[in-house]
């Protein structure tokens, strides 16, 4: 057995080390806190002395009530033993107390400072960052923040006040017993460090082999993993791994209990042997009068005080730099650069009118963060030199995917046009649709909005301005009433149902089982995709935005639900300036201008009837993709558009 503990603690060598930077940091959040603080460290310091009183009551009781025959001091000594614990428990309540206010008081202002700064993360973050990873954070390592405070630290304190106090009674009281119960120490706490150590690899062990477990099972028993299963007939080989999965879980399970065992045995006899010593010593003592047996008796109880705490101290510091990666972690989060926020002095977008302005936009979304870091655009992306594009283009170290999601668009929206993206797929129209709301900032070049970079709006103003209806519109779980108020909070009944009945979705609401207070989402009430996108409509007109962004939906709609969003969107075009990528006729058909990407480029501008005459990429898609999206009655290239909104020119 000897060598398998022995590759634990070796294990166990890989501690994480206290860091000052960081405790001095860890203390920033403490300093609000430090009454309640200083209140815990004055109970803990009343209790340790308070609780060195009983032994003293053993002696004189040992040494002068029982001998004399004093039965007033009887009594009395019996009224102390009773009433110390009962006042030490009064103080334990309002440590208590204090030390939950200040520990929850820590962890509040943390969990408020990581949400906030969170919230202002750029999306970039929310995409290269799982979900799993920022809830772990808030839960797990928030928690394990806490623990350091409500309980690794004050047990560090009053295990050190406990054993300073002990040491100074039991030194005062007989110098030769103290030394040797001191002597003693090193004999238990080296094997108690290793056991600690060993313990506490397994415990991690088990974690990482209990989250792989969990892992498996969310994999292979949730919808789409079990479909997949049962689609590759997987069974037996998922059942397989499930099964040395567990094996590795009992494994564990079982070498914690035995080392476990050992530990507790090993405690207990090292306590039994100082006992012992303290009686055999003391007891020779006791013959050769010099000491009274009451004497023995109070250092037998002083034993316990001194051993506990010195156990609990041997492994502390360890327990500490644990809870501190915690902090760590944090930390981590809330010093990630806020990338896209306010400049100072930026202004609040007012009266806008739409006018809408890509001046020579170059965006990536990997790599150095704009403003952040040397512009590796610089070299490649140079403002004013015409032949860089085909340097790289021409470029011979192959690149898997394209580095650049835009490269050099430029084009103008006049206030109140409808302007339609178009282009394969992974063109960059998705992209154009991120930078207008600033989800990110171009990597070089300019967005205007009446002229105004938006680097230098406010993101409120921006937001208020600009309406974003998308394809998988996202839903809370909550009724449809509060899902449509999310964009106007005071909007009144009257209000929600006007939206709903220009977004063709009114009729449909009143059928559902509670009508408008029909709980959706994710697991509530199914819509169907057509009507989230008709309720995204309804909730983009309620919000009145000068500036409309849409993605037009792709999943096949039937042409009753096709016809319906159709006859939505009409309204709502209406005196906005619009950038709807297109996957409908009507819509290209209405468009003012349509612009065509293809990788990250814009290659053709221009209206329907200009662009087929081109006979390019546009004309090329016309009749792969789009005419097959018109509605049966209309034969587009002849007839007129199905919005009202006349083509421009
Ligand atoms: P479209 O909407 O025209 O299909 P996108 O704008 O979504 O195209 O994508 C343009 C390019 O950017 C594609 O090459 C795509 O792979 C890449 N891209 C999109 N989103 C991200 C992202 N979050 N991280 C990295 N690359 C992305």
């Amino acid at each position: 057995m000897g060598h398998r503990w022995r590759a634990l603690i070796d294990a166990d060598r890989n501690q994480p080390q206290i860091d000052r930077h960081l405790l001095a940091r860890v203390y920033t959040y403490a300093r609000p806190h430090l009454r309640e603080v200083a209140i815990v460290l004055v109970t803990i310091v009343i209790i340790s002395l308070l609780e060195l009183i009983p032994p003293l009551l053993y002696r004189e009781l040992i040494d002068e009530v029982l001998p004399n025959r004093d039965w007033l001091r009887l009594n009395l000594l019996a009224g102390a033993m009773l009433g110390i614990p009962l006042v030490t428990a009064g103080i334990g309540l309002v440590q208590r107390h204090y030390s939950a206010r200040a520990g929850e008081g820590i962890i509040y202002d943390l969990r408020g400072a990581m949400y906030h700064h969170l919230q202002r993360m750029s999306m970039r973050f929310f995409t290269h960052t799982k979900a799993g990873e920022i809830i772990s954070r808030f839960n797990n390592d928030v928690v394990g923040a806490q623990n350091a405070i409500t309980g690794t630290i004050p047990s560090i304190v009053t295990n050190v006040v406990t054993i300073a106090s002990t040491l100074v009674v039991m030194a005062t009281i007989e110098w030769r017993l103290a030394l040797m119960a001191v002597l003693v120490v090193p004999v238990f706490l080296l094997p108690a460090r290793y056991f600690a150590g060993a313990m506490r690899v397994l415990r991690r062990q088990s974690m990482q082999q209990n989250a792989e477990m969990s892992t498996l099972v969310n994999e292979t028993l949730t919808v789409n993993g079990a479909l997949l299963v049962k689609t590759f007939g997987n069974q037996r080989r998922e059942a397989a791994r499930f099964d040395q999965s567990n094996i590795a879980v009992r494994q564990l399970g079982i070498r914690r209990a035995e080392l476990g065992q050992l530990f507790f045995l090993g405690m207990r006899i090292v306590g039994a042997v100082g006992t012992a010593l303290i009686y055999w010593l003391g007891g020779y003592l006791v013959l050769n009068n010099a000491i009274t047996t009451g004497t023995i008796v109070a250092f037998a109880a002083y034993l316990v005080r001194l051993y506990g705490p010195i156990a609990a101290l041997s492994n502390v510091h360890i327990e500490f730099a644990q809870s501190m990666v915690s902090f760590e972690r944090v930390f981590e989060y809330l010093d990630k650069p806020v990338e896209i926020e306010d400049k100072p002095g930026a202004v609040v977008l007012q009266n806008v009118k739409g006018h809408i302005v890509f001046d020579r936009v170059w965006f990536k979304y990997q790599g150095a963060l704009p403003g952040t870091a040397p512009q590796p655009a610089r070299n490649d992306a140079p403002d004013h030199d015409p032949g860089a594009e085909d340097t790289l283009l021409d470029s011979t170290v192959p690149i898997p995917s394209r580095q650049w999601a835009l490269e050099d668009v430029s084009f103008t929206i006049e206030p109140g046009q409808l302007v339609a993206l178009v282009g394969p797929s992974g063109a960059g129209k998705t992209t154009i649709t991120y930078l207008l709301p600033r989800l990110y900032d171009p990597t070089q070049g300019s967005i205007r909005i009446d002229g105004i970079d938006l680097r230098d709006a406010t993101l409120e103003s921006l937001a208020h301005e600009i309406g974003i209806v998308t394809q998988e519109s996202y839903l809370f779980h909550d009724t449809i009433r509060a899902n449509l108020r999310y964009a106007k909070a005071d909007a009144t009944d009257e209000e929600l149902e006007t939206a709903c009945r220009a977004a063709n979705i009114h009729d449909m609401i009143l059928g559902l089982p509670s009508g408008y207070d029909t709980v959706v989402g994710e697991r509530g009430y199914r819509l169907s995709g057509g009507e989230k996108q008709r309720l995204a409509i309804a909730r983009v007109i309620l919000k009145n935005p000068r500036i409309l962004v849409l993605d037009e939906a792709t999943s096949h709609l039937d042409s009753q639900n096709e016809a319906l969003i159709q006859a939505a969107l009409e309204p709502l075009f209406h005196g906005r300036t619009s950038v709807v990528i297109a996957h409908r006729l009507s819509t290209v058909l209405a468009a003012h201008k349509i612009l065509v990407l293809n990788q990250g480029k814009v290659v053709e501008q221009g209206t329907h009837a200009e662009l087929l005459a081109r006979d390019g990429l546009y004309a090329h898609l016309y009749r792969t993709q789009f005419r097959h999206t018109a509605p049966p009655a209309a034969e587009p290239a002849a007839a007129p558009a199905p919005l009202s909104l006349a083509p421009a020119d």
